[in-house]
């Protein structure tokens, strides 16, 4: 039966729970065959600067359009592979595949950049800075300065030596590189410091419970100055509400993404929203918030 919840209201299979060997396996060998069968597809979700009302890029977010259960969520999926060599195929398919659609969208003078999610162990692949020159090559036009790479804490920690060095490589590219969900991880400083990056982003948990939580009101305050310590932009992920946007930019955050200001949509949806979009009018009536 399609559209049927199993364990969890997971579609198919829950992979925190498929422990079984044989059943990763058959999993596993699914999205080998998804890929195969290019039903693997990215939905973008616009990022925007709030306080100027501009549409800034997109970010680029995996769906797997299943024959019989429709649009598949990447946590449904993504983690069943993470340490295994397709997960850096199905990164590489999605590079070379945002870059496509980067290209397209610049030659139609849409004036936005592409933000994409690397898995650990795509950056892990000995070829990495390598197989990215190549895939930026094939295009004449310079995507590279329009190339935003989002790495986990948890990814970009594991050998700092290692990639801060790879970083830096790729950063000679043009690209830019993002520090995803951050507070989530395990970051020092020190880290922090060593690491070529252009942009923090406040995990979504924090954004949903500022105004509410002091704990995480500061917290997102907290990764707002450290932005500005190190000369990063703070991007605000999961902004649901005016009030969110509202605390956000008087908090000094300029850059938001999230469900209040759209949701990730099929790539042949974006010119025409850019086109719409007319800032967030509910901004300007949103009160100030109070603290918490
Ligand atoms: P992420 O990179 O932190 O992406 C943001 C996630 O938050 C997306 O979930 C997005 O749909 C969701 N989101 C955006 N705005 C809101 C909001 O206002 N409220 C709520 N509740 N959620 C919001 P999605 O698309 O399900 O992706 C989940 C995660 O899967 C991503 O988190 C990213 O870590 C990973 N992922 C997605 N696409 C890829 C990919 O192509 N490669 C890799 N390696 N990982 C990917
Ligand atoms: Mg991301
Ligand atoms: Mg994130
Ligand atoms: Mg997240």
């Amino acid at each position: 039966g399609a559209k049927q919840s199993g364990r969890n209201g997971y579609l198919f299979f829950d992979p925190e729970h498929s422990r079984l060997a044989e059943e990763r396996v058959v999993a596993i060998g699914r999205v080998q065959e998804a890929l195969d069968h290019d039903e693997l597809t990215l939905y973008y979700q616009p990022k925007v600067d709030l306080k100027r009302g501009v549409v800034l890029g997109v970010e680029a977010l995996l769906r797997w359009n299943h024959p019989e259960h429709g649009l598949v969520p990447p946590a449904q999926f993504l983690p069943l592979i993470e340490h295994t060599g397709l997960s850096a195929r199905i990164g590489d398919h999605v590079l070379a595949r945002a870059l496509d659609q980067l290209d397209a969208w610049s030659a139609e003078g849409l004036d936005l950049s592409v933000s994409v999610n690397i898995s650990a162990r795509h950056l892990q692949e000995p070829d990495f800075a390598q197989r990215l020159a190549e895939l930026l090559a094939r295009h004449e036009r310079p995507l590279g300065p329009r190339l935003e790479l989002e790495v986990l804490e948890t990814a970009a920690l594991t050998d700092i030596g290692f990639t801060s060095s790879l970083l830096e490589r790729c950063a000679r590219l043009g690209v830019r590189w993002a520090l995803d969900d951050f507070g989530t991880g395990y970051s020092t400083l020190t880290y922090l410091k060593r690491l070529p990056l252009q942009v923090l982003k406040i995990d979504r948990s924090f954004v949903a419970n500022m105004l509410t939580d002091a704990q995480d009101r500061a917290i997102v305050e907290g990764v707002i100055s450290l932005a500005r310590t190190f000369d990063c932009t703070a991007v605000a992920e999961g902004v649901e509400t005016p009030a969110q946007a509202r605390l956000l930019l008087d908090m000094g955050c300029e850059v938001g993404q999230g469900a209040g200001i759209a949701a990730p949509m099929p790539a042949a949806e974006v010119a025409g929203w850019v086109r719409e979009w007319r800032g967030l009018f509910a901004l300007a009536a949103a009160p100030a918030v109070p603290p918490p």
